[in-house]
């Protein structure tokens, strides 16, 4: 992959990578619509990071078809596909490792406390192998693509960032390769979040500046509607990731949260756009 990637450097080419865990889903497939329109050649990586997970996450029972994987990719016009072993990946014991101080222990952070490390360091592993021009990252995970583009500005990184939409399913729910786990109740139930970001939505572009009411409608919508379990509804600054209380004079923020339906943990997010902006 390495020898391909400087072949295609010296021809000229861009590259375009989009890093995936695979069981690919539309929303996966629409990061390499967006790395087509900004690269002559798409590489996709397929691969489920065990350092990205804790003991007691599901790295065991992550749901994986690489036949499947393919076959979409390449129907979407995925040229490479990097699907390596735990072996190519990490042929020694790892010593060194790439971590975005405070954001990373931020939301996803403190129920997840070695979540972006794993994650920072693999995807600056990926960017060493297949040394694109440009990546292309989802905002279904908004806080690991700003984590990720802190990285690349603060360590000088060769590479541009592009975060693309998020897919949704018909009833909204956020397209997720873990959405399967979820039981037919669960499934139903999962709509609740969407519209709860909806409801965020129309409550701050209304011109609700108190976060914290707009959080506790949020929550009595999900607890009415679902048994999901909340870990978190948070409003961040979209710049820095700060958390806000208020909307102040910023134009948007972006509400995020977390929340279990039985062991599968879901996550999604919207950003607000704050009365008259
Ligand atoms: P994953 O395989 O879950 O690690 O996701 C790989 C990439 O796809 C990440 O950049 C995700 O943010 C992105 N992604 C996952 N789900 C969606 C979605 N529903 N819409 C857009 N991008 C997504």
């Amino acid at each position: 992959m390495q020898r391909l990637a400087d072949e295609a450097r010296l021809a000229g080419r861009r590259i375009g990578l989009v890093p995936t865990m695979g069981y690919l889903h539309e929303g996966h497939l629409s990061l390499i619509d967006e790395a087509k329109k900004r690269a002559d050649v798409i590489v996709m990586s397929i691969y489920v990071n065990p350092t990205q997970f804790a003991a007691g996450e599901d790295l065991a029972t992550y749901p994986r078809d690489l036949a499947r994987d393919e076959k979409l990719a390449q129907g979407r016009g995925v040229d490479y596909i990097f699907a390596p072993s735990d072996k190519m990946m990490y042929p020694e014991k790892q010593l060194a490792f790439v971590e975005v101080e405070r954001v990373s222990r931020l939301l996803e952070g403190e129920f997840r406390p070695t979540h972006f490390k794993g994650v920072t360091s693999v995807v600056a592993k990926l960017f060493n192998i297949m040394k694109p021009h440009v990546a292309v990252f989802g905002q279904k995970d908004a806080q690991q693509a700003f984590i990720i583009g802190k990285m690349v500005r603060d360590l000088n990184f060769d590479v541009e960032i592009v975060v693309a939409p998020i897919a949704r399913e018909k009833d909204g729910l956020a397209m997720s390769s873990r959405n399967v786990y979820l039981s037919e109740k669960d499934r139903r139930e999962a709509t609740v979040l969407y519209r709860s970001l909806n409801l965020a939505g129309s409550l701050v572009g209304k011109g609700e500046i108190e976060l914290v009411r707009v959080r506790s409608e949020m929550l009595k919508l999900i607890t009415a509607e679902s048994e999901g379990k909340i870990d978190y509804i948070s409003f961040v600054d979209p710049e820095n990731f700060e958390r806000i209380e208020e909307v102040g004079s910023l134009p948007r923020v972006l509400a995020l949260l977390a929340v279990r339906f039985g062991k599968t943990r879901l996550i999604d997010n919207m950003y607000l756009n704050a009365h008259g902006s």
